[in-house]
């Protein structure tokens, strides 16, 4: 197809000029068809470029947390900490975008608000806020699994006198809280990333809290100069070496010892070891943490050990410990220095369970027991997880059903990667893949190429449409909740269930049965011809 006028028709739109998007642009424009990025913010970097929060980083290693697709960029790109900062990373994914000539496809400030697909030409008709309308043969959702930010949904919030932020939005120019009374209010990676910046700075923080988390220590610092030689070294090794490990991820270090194999002092030292290394390495600790409740309690006890040896008021550590939820069953905060905070004179702790918001009041915060005066507020209360972009998109597939209905009951896919009844829709780490149970870097890579791939299969054979078939999908959501099941990870209220948005339904989203497994049937599914798939010829 040639490439026609921009804002009209291509090959493939892609929605979202994040990690996902910044690739699938780069591969369909090397495989020679048109291509064009709209994304809502004024950069690129997705989650990089949204989210500049005090203290936001990354909870995976920089080496194995960036793109592998080029040895060339791997080569080039230098990390300067083990754990990446935001601006860092969105250097990064500014650096991609200019390495790789980009930008000319990429239209930023742009909404897409709906996408529809018109059975008549086998196209999609995309539909942004600045009212234009382009056509094009796929569409491909590269909205993030995390772009949407929940709002404050509590009573007299627009009452609120000073001013307030979400850790999702902030302001480019940062914010100064020197000699504010802040309140932060939720405890999720975000607040346990942010909190210990925001206390240094104000004057007081008081921090609200509803579930508290598990964190580990980061352990952060300038990338060691030998395990920076090691990757020089052996680059292809080590990035093979993640893609085999459950979570996409080399440094957990998963061993294949049980936790019940281990006496109690092997334990604690297994764990004191893990701790020392810092990261999601404590969870590699035994092969069966996330996988049998009583071994999962062991790694529990030690973590809530560690809290009570570093929070020296023990009234505000026993509310810091999660005691209703399995460790993991949740995304593990990493934090630098998360505890510690809590023995600052400037700090104080709300539980919410004793004391719910009641509402926001002009001067601050009114919980059940009392109002605590605040100059600022931050809110750090995550986001609608996995679904929440694509619910924003009218999207309408074949006989103009809606996603929205489709997904009433919780969101349905095959591989995490099409819906049925939605032709030539891809979605990049959709719900039903391992998405955000992995290394997201990993799992993105695996889908751009995917879907890369299947549409090159599908030019090959002009083929107009390609869907996933309903029996395809209801026997992949049902291998995804069976898989689910007998893990800890439904145990817990968290986004992975959608437990935080009021009204979602409660469904496990990701896959959680291993990336390696998951990349196989991928494979398979492609090489059996695109097995669950119907196509259809491209006959106009
Ligand atoms: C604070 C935070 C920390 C994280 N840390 C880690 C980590 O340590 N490790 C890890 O593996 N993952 C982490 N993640 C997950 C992270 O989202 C992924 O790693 C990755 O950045 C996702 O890339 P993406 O391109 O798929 O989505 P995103 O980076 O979210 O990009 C999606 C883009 O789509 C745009 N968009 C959405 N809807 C529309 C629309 N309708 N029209 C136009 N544009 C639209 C958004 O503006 C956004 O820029 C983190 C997420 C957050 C929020």
């Amino acid at each position: 197809m040639d490439i026609e006028a921009p804002g009209e028709t291509y090959d493939a739109v892609i929605v979202g000029a994040g990690f996902s998007g910044l690739y699938m642009l780069h591969k369909l424009r090397g495989m020679g068809l048109s291509a064009r990025i709209y994304e809502a913010g004024t950069g690129v970097g997705g989650t990089w470029y949204w989210n500049r929060y005090p203290g936001a980083r990354v909870d995976i290693e920089s080496q194995e947390y960036s793109y592998s697709f080029s040895p060339e960029l791997d080569e080039e790109w230098i990390w300067s900490e083990r754990y990446a900062t935001q601006p860092e990373l969105l250097r990064y994914l500014n650096h991609v975008a200019d390495r790789f000539d980009l930008r000319a496809d990429i239209q930023l400030q742009t909404r897409v608000a709906a996408a529809h697909f018109d059975e008549g030409s086998n196209r999609w008709a995309i539909t942004t806020n600045r009212a234009e309308t382009i056509t094009a043969r796929h569409c491909i959702m590269a909205t993030g699994c995390l772009s949407v930010m929940n709002e404050p949904a509590f009573p007299g919030a627009d009452s609120f006198e000073g001013p307030s932020w979400h850790t999702g939005r902030w302001p480019r120019e940062g914010v100064d809280f020197k000699g504010q009374r802040v309140a932060v209010i939720g405890t999720g990676s975000s607040a346990i990333q942010s909190i210990p910046h925001i206390a240094a700075e104000a004057a007081h923080v008081t921090i609200f809290q509803r579930t508290p988390n598990f964190s580990v220590p980061a352990h952060n610092g300038p990338i060691d100069p030998a395990v920076a030689k090691d990757w020089a070294d052996n680059r292809a090794v080590r990035r093979a070496e993640a893609r085999e490990t459950g979570f996409g991820i080399r440094g957990v270090g998963q061993t294949e010892r049980l936790a019940g194999e281990a006496s109690a002092d092997e334990q604690r030292a297994a764990y004191e070891e893990r701790w020392a290394i810092g990261g999601f390495a404590l969870l590699g600790a035994f092969a069966d943490i996330t996988a049998d409740l009583s071994a999962n309690q062991t790694a529990v006890d030690f973590v809530g050990s560690k809290i009570r040896s570093i929070v020296k008021d023990p009234v505000t550590a026993e509310k810091l410990t999660p005691r209703t939820f399995p460790i993991g069953s949740k995304r593990l905060c990493v934090d630098t220095g998360y505890y510690d905070t809590f023995n600052r004179d400037n700090v104080s702790l709300v539980d919410l369970v004793d004391e719910p918001i009641e509402a926001i009041v002009p001067t601050g915060v009114r919980t059940a027991s009392a109002t605590y005066e605040a100059d600022a507020i931050v809110y750090a209360i995550g986001f609608d997880a996995m679904t929440g972009a694509l619910g924003k998109i009218d999207i309408q597939g074949r006989g103009g059903a809606t996603l929205r209905d489709a997904w009433a009951a919780g969101p349905r896919t095959y591989l995490g990667l099409m819906v049925a009844g939605f032709p030539n829709l891809f979605v990049v780490t959709g719900p039903g893949s391992p998405s955000v149970l992995c290394n997201m870097a990993v799992a993105i890579e695996q889908h751009v190429e995917w879907i890369s791939d299947c549409i090159a299969w599908m030019g090959q054979r002009q083929l107009g449409t390609i869907e996933a078939t309903d029996a395809a999908q209801d026997e992949w959501v049902a291998h995804v909740n069976e898989v689910a099941e007998p893990t800890i990870f439904p145990l817990a209220n968290s986004w992975y269930m959608g437990a935080n948005v009021p009204g979602k339904p409660r469904v496990f989203m990701p896959y959680i049965g291993g990336f390696p497994v998951y990349r196989d049937k991928c494979n398979e599914v492609a090489a059996n011809g695109y097995e669950g798939f119907t196509v259809s010829s491209d006959a106009r």
